[in-house]
């Protein structure tokens, strides 16, 4: 997808440190822990996936990554800057898809994104209504560019969100089930998208069930469980680190989530 449509001719970023930094990250609700003190550094370009089951903390910790969620305790750097210091400098770096895309409903698809650009504070002009109508192109809702996003299929309405991710062309992203809703095509070209920022330096972190696709795209995997990181690395590395040299995904999934077993599911 070189040279396609929408994408800012970025360079790479000139700063070396790692895109992310994590260290104790913790949330807690009352006595409940949701994300225990994890530790995690992601590089530059890089592509990380955060697996684990239903309520492992994964929606968590990337709301804790953009800035939704305040941490209980720890420290998150994100494009170098310390999110607790500079939640606005940080913020500019970094584009977040929440589960449920944030979209208004009664602007056009067109409208909306403009609006994003002007949130960001991309300049006006023929260069960005060129940048738009690229996005436009390049999530295939050209067709439908001037109808309100209230009459977006879901799937439609996932692209848009992520359409308006790219609006100030941020460093990280950080995608919460970003396939999901997703026909195989569209899903397809999120997966070459990413991998086509990953090489101009934009990195990012995804959460999702989906283990095909995290080992499809994902450079690395950081398997979560009960608010902690169980394993990090890539399939190679859980491999060894489980000593099973030729599992899969799922295999090593289950195995570091507590095993397939499911009790008496038929009685
Ligand atoms: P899923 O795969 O189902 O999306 P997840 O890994 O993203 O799950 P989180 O949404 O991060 O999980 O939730 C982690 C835990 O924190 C869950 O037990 C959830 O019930 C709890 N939790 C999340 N938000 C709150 C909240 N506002 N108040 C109390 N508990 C919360």
């Amino acid at each position: 997808m070189t040279g396609a449509p929408g994408l800012a001719p970025t360079d790479p970023p000139l700063d070396h440190s790692p895109a992310v930094e994590v260290q104790g990250l913790t949330k807690r609700y009352g006595a409940f822990t949701a994300v225990d003190g994890i530790d995690l550094t992601i590089a530059r370009g890089e592509i990380m996936g955060l697996l684990g089951p239903n309520g492992a903390g994964k929606t968590t910790t990337l709301r804790m990554l953009c800035g939704l969620l305040r941490p209980t305790a720890g420290t998150a750097r994100v494009a170098g800057i310390d999110l607790g210091r500079d939640p606005r400098g940080a913020k500019a770096k970094l584009g977040y898809l929440d589960e449920e895309p944030i979209v208004y409903p009664y602007l056009t698809g067109r409208e909306f994104l403009t609006f994003v650009c002007d949130l960001y504070g991309v300049p006006g002009g023929a260069e960005r209504r060129a940048h738009v109508q690229g996005l436009l192109e390049l999530f295939e809702l050209a067709d439908k560019q001037d109808e309100t996003i209230a009459g977006y299929s879901h799937g439609m309405r996932q692209k848009i969100g992520l359409a308006s991710l790219l609006a100030h062309s941020p460093e990280l992203l950080l995608l919460d089930e970003p396939t999901n809703g997703l026909d195989p095509r569209s899903a397809r070209r999120v997966k070459d998208l990413l991998q086509e920022l990953s090489r101009r330096g934009v990195t990012t972190v995804l959460s999702t069930h989906l283990l095909e696709i995290a080992q499809a795209l994902c450079d690395r995997v950081a398997i979560m469980d009960r608010g902690r990181i169980v394993a990090v690395g890539t399939l190679e590395e859980l491999r060894q680190g489980t000593q099973q040299a030729t599992a899969s995904l799922e295999d090593l999934f289950l195995a570091l989530t507590g095993g397939p077993e499911a009790p008496g599911l038929i009685p």
